[in-house]
């Protein structure tokens, strides 16, 4: 490895090839949870980092949702002042571990890393998580004294959990109400363990703890108490709705509604949360199927398929409506997934779940296409090619063709929503139409990403504090 600091300039490593992932092999991971990506060693950080150009227009920055300062952190872990480096990230994201992992890096920072453009981006997501999973060396957050003021956040998601701790290091008393019976939203219901150890987000929740926010499990709110109980007799100054956007979205077809046809959410619920790869020992069945079909192209469809290979599906195949290009998954997602064994097969429509004897599903009818003009979205339309209908057998089906805004938003009430059913509120403060509700994440925005949700979790909280706090 060169140096790349000369005469006080810095200079990259420009020879060395991108540092590869820390993989566990395909054919072992692929039969049970384990972390697909073991992250890098010392070595391995320090010799990436050396690729850095410390560009002194920074795309990379640019490129990131939140602003981080990438190669201020990427230079103090050449630096190996590995606390400095989280300090850095932590003044824009309090989630690096869970960042690091989860963010679609190749459509954001690394899309647009100069290097990328002759080779291989730095690979900042790897960067970010090695220092994330570092948290002992973070310098302890300064806490504001207590200010008085009780601010409730709904839902324990990326955006809930951020606007909470935010919010507590601001001086305020914090109750966070989530509706499962443990906090995280998606970071622990539908992203699996071989992606996001569960460790990681406790770890998060249980920092929030020691800054003092207070957790109320199994609490729905909207049954529980509404918006104007919080506000009223239940004594809350102000509150941030962050309920996600977790109904599942119907494919309306024959057959949705037999045995072992599953919404991927539930189906991934079952898994990560009720533990049902374990049952008996938990409560919770699931169908191990043998041949399992997803329909879906994004990261919940890649999540459903390689948790029912590890369930022991022999065929484990996503079908999509589009091909592989336009699939919207990240691409480390779908490149796992095939090392994984798992088939995918492009250009197929659901039409129709076939009823086998014992009342299970036995099969799917599939409609075959071919890629048309492009749509509003400027990717091509998929259009059924005639008389192209074929049946394709299997003994578990699951959808992840999206998700809808959760009705609870209603239900929790006292703001303005769409006609969706998403709360609509300024994505620069989360500001509501009612004075004394903020909301943020999937729930203003529909469907979208950790980082972003997260985002939206810090900008309300700075909103709330300006405001409940009259600066
Ligand atoms: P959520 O994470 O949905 O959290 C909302 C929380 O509110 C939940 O815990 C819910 O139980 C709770 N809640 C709802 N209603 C109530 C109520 N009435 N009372 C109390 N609590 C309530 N994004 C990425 O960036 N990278 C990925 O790789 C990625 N993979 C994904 C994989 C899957 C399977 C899924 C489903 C999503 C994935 N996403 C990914 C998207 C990302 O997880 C979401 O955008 C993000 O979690 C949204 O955060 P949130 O805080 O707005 O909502
Ligand atoms: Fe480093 Fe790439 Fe950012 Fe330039 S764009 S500073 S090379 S990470």
């Amino acid at each position: 490895m060169r140096m790349p600091e000369v005469n006080g300039r810095w200079v990259a490593d420009m020879k060395a090839p991108r540092t590869a992932d820390n993989e566990e092999p395909a054919e072992e991971r692929a039969h049970d949870f384990r972390p697909v990506d073991k992250g890098f060693t010392e070595e391995m950080a320090i010799a990436e980092a050396a690729r850095c150009m410390r560009c002194k227009k920074p795309l990379c920055v640019e490129g990131c949702p939140v602003n981080i300062d990438i190669p201020s952190f990427i230079e103090k872990i050449y630096e190996r002042k590995f606390g400095e480096g989280l300090d850095v990230i932590h003044e824009q994201s309090m989630l690096p571990a869970i960042c690091g992992r989860v963010c679609p890096q190749e459509n954001q920072c690394e899309g647009v890393c100069i290097r990328g453009r002759r080779g291989e981006p730095v690979a900042i997501g790897q960067l970010e998580r090695f220092l994330g999973d570092q948290p002992e060396l973070a310098s302890t957050p300064e806490m504001a004294p207590r200010n008085g003021k009780r601010v409730a956040v709904i839902g324990s998601g990326p955006s809930g959990i951020t606007c909470a701790g935010e919010l507590a290091r601001n001086g305020f008393d914090v109750t966070v109400y989530e509706s499962f019976f443990t906090g995280g939203g998606v970071l622990v219901y539908g992203i699996p363990e071989f992606r996001l150890p569960k460790a990681v987000v406790k770890h998060e929740i249980d920092g929030l703890r020691e800054l003092g926010v207070t957790f109320e499990y199994n609490s729905v709110m909207g049954n529980l108490a509404d918006a104007e109980e919080l506000l009223g007799e239940k004594g809350f100054d102000a509150l941030y709705v962050a309920t996600g956007a977790g109904l599942p979205k119907f494919l309306n077809i024959p057959g949705e509604n037999l045995p072992n046809v599953y919404f991927a959410n539930e189906y991934l619920t079952r898994v990560n949360l009720m533990r049902a790869n374990e049952f008996p020992k938990f409560d919770t069945p699931t169908k191990h199927g043998r041949q399992v079909i997803v329909f879906g192209g994004g990261n919940v469809a890649m999540d459903a398929v390689r948790t029912a290979k590890r369930l022991g599906a022999d065929r484990a195949i996503i079908a999509y409506r589009r091909t592989e290009a336009e699939m919207p998954a990240r691409k480390a997602e779908l490149h796992h997934a095939k090392a994984e064994g798992v088939e995918v097969m492009p250009l197929v429509s659901p039409l129709e779940f076939l009823k086998g004897e014992d009342g299970n599903v036995c099969g799917v009818r599939v409609q075959r296409m071919e890629l048309g003009e492009p749509d509003d979205s400027g990717r091509r339309r998929p259009v059924p090619i005639e008389g192209a209908i074929e049946e394709i057998s299997c003994d578990v089906a699951i959808s992840a063709i999206g998700t809808n805004a959760n009705p609870f938003a209603r239900k929790i009430g006292g703001m303005e929503l769409n006609k969706w059913g998403y709360i609509v509120a300024n994505e620069e403060t989360g500001r509501t139409s009612n004075p004394r509700i903020w909301a943020g994440g999937d729930i203003v925005t529909g469907a979208a990403t950790v980082i972003l949700a997260m985002g939206a979790g810090k900008k309300a909280a700075a909103d709330m504090t300006k405001v409940l706090l009259g600066q």
